[in-house]
């Protein structure tokens, strides 16, 4: 929690980037991991941001596109399936055909990771110490607070997340009046200090970090 951003939003990345490793590491080798990705036709938009960023797995990369393309090529064959472009509509045909027939793998585990990391922060709000390291935090971005207003927990603990993060937001908003004031042509000159970075925290408070929400995330 000492680090910038989400809490929940850095485990998520951490959790997403551990499956791509493992996903990467054995591509090469499982024709059940090929056939998903065929299915899935690779990963999301925001998620494919994240494989481009992987270092040393560019043949792996190749391997399972190559497959993911490969798909398309056979689909897109005239006569596949009695497909043909002859007739008004049929592009329309096409274009629901050459839709994933699976869902981004990595919004799947983003999914899956934040439920847990959910549960296990709601418990910790009962810990004092846990309490003061999210006090002494950036907070959760908006839709991570959301979740962990949904979960079950005690109402001692739902009101120190509550107040916790309004205490947050509390502090951000001091900095944004502090940035403005400080900037601009109505600026009064005075030296910019940590305010200076407030409005990019404001962006990730409520947007969450970069590459965590996939187009294929279901809120
Ligand atoms: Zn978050
Ligand atoms: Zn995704």
């Amino acid at each position: 929690m000492g680090q910038p951003g989400c809490p929940v939003c850095r485990l998520i990345r951490v959790e997403v980037r551990r499956f791509l490793d493992g996903l990467l590491y054995e591509s090469s080798v499982d024709p059940a991991s090929q056939h998903k990705f065929r299915a899935s036709r690779g990963i999301c938009n925001v998620h494919s941001q994240l494989l481009r960023e992987t270092r040393g797995y560019s043949v792996p990369i190749a391997t399972l596109y190559e497959a993911a393309i490969d798909e398309l090529m056979q689909m897109t064959r005239e006569g596949c399936k009695g497909f043909s472009l002859r007739k008004r509509g049929d592009g329309r045909q096409l274009s629901e055909r050459l839709k994933p027939k699976r869902r981004c793998p990595c919004c799947v585990v983003t999914e899956e990771a934040e439920k847990l990391f959910a549960e296990t922060f709601a418990e910790g709000l009962a810990d004092p110490g846990f309490l003061q390291a999210f006090k002494n935090s950036q907070g959760l971005c908006l839709l991570h607070f959301r979740r962990l207003l949904e979960q079950n927990m005690p109402q001692q603990s739902a009101a120190q997340l509550l107040e916790t993060q309004r205490e947050i937001w509390g502090r951000l908003l001091v900095e944004l009046d502090l940035f403005m004031a400080r900037s601009g042509e109505r600026g009064d000159g005075q030296p910019v200090g940590e305010e200076g970075t407030s409005w990019t925290r404001a962006v990730d408070t409520l947007g969450g970090l970069p590459g965590i929400f996939g187009n294929d995330y279901e809120a």
